[in-house]
This record gives C-alpha cells, structure tokens and sequence, in this order.
C-alpha cells in the first residue's frame, strides 16, 4: 500500500508564504501514469491551479484547494525520509503556478532525484526537471453549467481561455524530455488530440514521436475506468499512440494519498 506522510505533522506555521509551497499532501506510492508507470516514487502535491476540469482528480488542489504552507527543506526533509524512493512527483494543481516551484526542483536535483513535473502546459518555467508531464486540457474538460461540480458554470470562460497555450507547450518540448498525456473522456476528443498535437509539432523544434503522445481514460474510480479504458485503448492502436492506465486507482481505486 502507498505510505501517506503525516502531513499534519509537517505542516509548519513558521513557513511564511513567500517562502514556501502549499502543500496539499505528500506520500509515497507508485507512479500511476505514463512512461514511469509503476515506478516507486514520492509525490508532492501542491493546492492551486489556474484551470478548473470539471473531471478534476484532485478537487481538493482546484475547485476547494487545501493545505498549508512548508518551506523548501521541510519539503526535502519529509522526500528524503522515504529512502527506498529516487523519483519525485511534483504535482498538483498546477504545480508550476508557484514561484517557488523552481526552488524546490532545484534542491531535489541536487539530492538526485529524478523530478517528474506533472502540468497542464500552460506555464513555462525553466526549471531541474527530468520529466515534463504534460496534460493539455480538451474542450471536453471545460466546467460548463451543466458539468460544473460547483454547479454555477462560473469557471467556465476562463478555463477555456487559458487552457491552451502552444507557446508554452512548444517550450516544454523543446527543452525537456516530455510526454503528452490526454485525458480521453470519449472518442470524440481525439481530433481535438490530433489537431493539438499538429499545432505542437509545428511550434516546436523536437520531434515529437507517437510513442510520447499518450491516451488515458477519464475516470476517477474503477468502475469509471472500466467504462472507458477499452475504447480509450482502441483509440490509441487506431491513431498510434501510446496507451496508459491510471495504475492508482486500477489498484486502489479512489483512496487518498495513492
Ligand atoms: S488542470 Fe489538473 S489540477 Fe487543474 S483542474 Fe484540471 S485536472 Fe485539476
């Protein structure tokens, strides 16, 4: 089972806003996503983001977001305490929204870690980062009134405003190892992937292989996966491109801190 950090227990009154993260929550588990799928890793998960999916996964970061200040060593000190752990998930939220973001990456490269960044690509920061998730956000995720959790649709012009960014995107490619993770709600997303991926591949100056475009189902539990992964992973032989599970809640469904 994941190792959920006392989170309570680190959280510190003494760290200052400007000198720390919100923290959300912290933990050991496998990654569950994408090329290092399954590999043994320490996630820390900052509250906050600029967009709002109304299938967001991390509600708590977004639409309520929770948590409390840590500086920079806190932060380290609590990674460092799972030793058997060399890779570290920075994740949110959009974790790239905080200045300090490149701070902590930073610190952690210089302990050797291996940094998985997980974004919405729609912040460029230039940072120690050895892996940039990326997600870009479909049409499909946009909080109309009728999706939105919250139930009012207030959220919805700005995400679509500001849910793509081809600059930032292309900058990402260019200057880090990446994928490009969709999530995939419907079959009907995926010329939405492929013109997205065509507007990417032009912008940018790296090639961009199939095998890095991934297609992952939407889904927060198991029996949400269920109904989706088979045509999700259709979609991915169909078009060429990669298919990947959600291994966190194939194993532990919706549980927290996994
Ligand atoms: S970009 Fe990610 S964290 Fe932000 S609302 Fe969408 S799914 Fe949630």
């Amino acid at each position: 089972m994941p190792v959920a950090s006392d989170v309570e227990a680190i959280r510190s009154d003494d760290a200052p806003e400007s000198e720390g993260l919100p923290i959300n929550e912290l933990f050991c588990s496998l990654q569950g996503e994408g090329k290092l799928a399954g590999v043994p890793s320490v996630f820390v998960r900052t509250s906050g983001c600029n967009l709002r999916c109304w299938f967001c996964d991390s509600y708590h970061t977004s639409w309520e977001p929770t948590g409390a200040y840590l500086s920079i060593d806190e932060i380290v000190d609590e990674v460092r305490s799972y030793d058997r752990a060399d890779h570290v998930v920075f994740t949110g939220g959009e974790p790239m929204i905080q200045d300090k973001s490149v701070a902590l990456l930073d610190a952690l490269a210089d302990y050797g870690y291996h940094t998985t960044v997980e974004t919405n690509g729609t912040i460029y920061r230039d940072a120690a980062i050895d892996l940039a998730s990326i997600s870009p956000k479909l049409a499909s995720s946009t909080p109309t009134p009728e999706r939105d959790p919250k139930g009012d649709g207030e959220w919805a012009d700005r995400h679509e405003r500001r849910r793509i960014d081809i600059d930032a995107l292309a900058a990402l490619v260019d200057d880090y190892d990446s994928q490009l993770k969709f999530v995939v709600t419907g079959r009907e997303d995926i010329q939405e992937i492929e013109r997205l991926v065509g507007r990417v591949r032009e912008a940018a100056t790296t090639g961009i292989p199939d095998e890095d475009v991934l297609l992952m189902p939407e889904g927060m539990t198991q029996v949400e996966l269920d109904a989706k992964r088979n045509d999700v992973a259709e979609l991915a032989v169909e078009y060429g491109y990669r298919y990947t599970p959600r291994l966190h809640v194939d194993l532990w469904n919706d549980a927290p801190g996994t």
